[in-house]
């Protein structure tokens, strides 16, 4: 056997990897949304025992932090966190300080102060998360900043693809609907791509220029909601709600047989769903929502272990379960 040395640097520690966040679907790679898909699926497994609740992050604080209003994303994120072990704190902007005029800085630099993990954020205005990532020491998860991105949305709609036909490369997906105000379908198309789907956007000229036939062709009906809270005051989108409906509502007559029907929520039936599509066997719509808390569960996860994680690796032991 040769000579072993030992040179000095090698004793040292490694140096800490660098802090990680989810901001944008554009953070990620191929491999990354490969990883985190697989480590959703491995949480999924888990989620179907008795005893649902994983040690895995047993003494980490998630806090959630929402000035927009949410059902899905908050309750999703706060049991994915509870499910792991984690402590959560939900802050809604409305009863908290922000009412008394606080500033998005003092807000984060204050909850900065009991050292959490993770601070998910949804806000209005772009670039919010980046904002609290600078002033705090917590890893960032953007659930939803203004129009821009909604990467765990993307994220969870990447899963539900997936798991319901079996590949997301090669698919034609029509996302239908207000696409100008759409965080939702900001991250989908990039995430949609980015797996190798192919994206065709349907709606009003105003909102998007597109034929509702367009959606026949497709293997996905991506469905939005009308964001009147994002249109600016007196513009017109649209000439009525009842005249979007007429013409983009996506009902079962527009439909071919066998294709999915995706929607992020809250939904508008009878504008831009008809309430036979969204409650048809084709509706993908709860299976979303349950994608959503084990992919938010594979986020936190997947920020809080250091570096990439092999999906083998992820998969919990029989022990870490128990
Ligand atoms: N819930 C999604 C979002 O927060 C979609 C919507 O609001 O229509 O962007």
């Amino acid at each position: 056997m040769g000579d072993l040395h030992v040179m000095r640097d090698d004793l040292r520690p490694p140096a800490p990897p660098p802090k990680r966040h989810l901001i944008s679907i554009g953070d990620l790679t191929r491999e990354d949304v490969e990883r985190l898909l697989g480590t959703a699926r491995t949480f999924e497994r888990s989620l179907e025992r008795e005893m649902k609740k994983l040690p895995t992050l047993r003494g980490r604080l998630v806090i959630n932090v929402f000035y927009e209003s949410s059902t899905r994303t908050s309750s999703s994120f706060e049991l994915a966190a509870k499910r792991l072990s984690a402590d959560t704190m939900s802050i809604k902007a409305a009863g908290s300080s922000v009412d008394k005029g606080e500033s998005l800085k003092d807000t984060a630099i204050t909850l900065g102060a009991y050292d959490p993990d993770v601070i998910v954020l949804r806000h209005p205005h772009i670039g919010a998360p980046q904002l609290v990532a600078r002033v705090t020491d917590a890893r960032i998860v953007n659930a939803g900043d203004g129009k821009h991105q909604h990467p765990t949305q993307a994220l969870l709609d990447l899963y539900t693809i997936q798991e319901q036909l079996g590949r997301i490369e090669g698919l034609h997906v029509a996302i239908v609907g207000d696409v100008l105000h759409s965080r939702v379908a900001r991250s989908n198309i990039q995430g949609l791509a980015l797996m190798g789907a192919r994206v065709t956007l349907v709606g009003p000229p105003a909102l998007l220029p597109r034929g509702i036939e367009a959606i026949r062709a497709a293997d996905v009906v991506y469905v939005l909601r009308m964001q009147r809270e994002r249109m600016e005051e007196g513009a017109n989108y649209v000439p009525s709600l009842r005249e979007y409906a007429a013409r983009w509502g996506v009902t079962p007559e527009r439909l071919r047989p066998g294709q999915k029907v995706m929607h992020p929520g809250p939904m508008n039936r009878g504008v831009e769903i008809d309430p036979r599509v969204a409650d048809a066997q084709e509706a993908l719509i709860e299976t979303q929502v349950r994608a959503g808390l084990v992919v938010r569960m594979a986020v936190l996860y997947d920020l809080l272990t250091t570096g990439p994680v092999a999906v083998e690796a992820a998969v919990p032991t029989p022990l870490q379960i128990a």
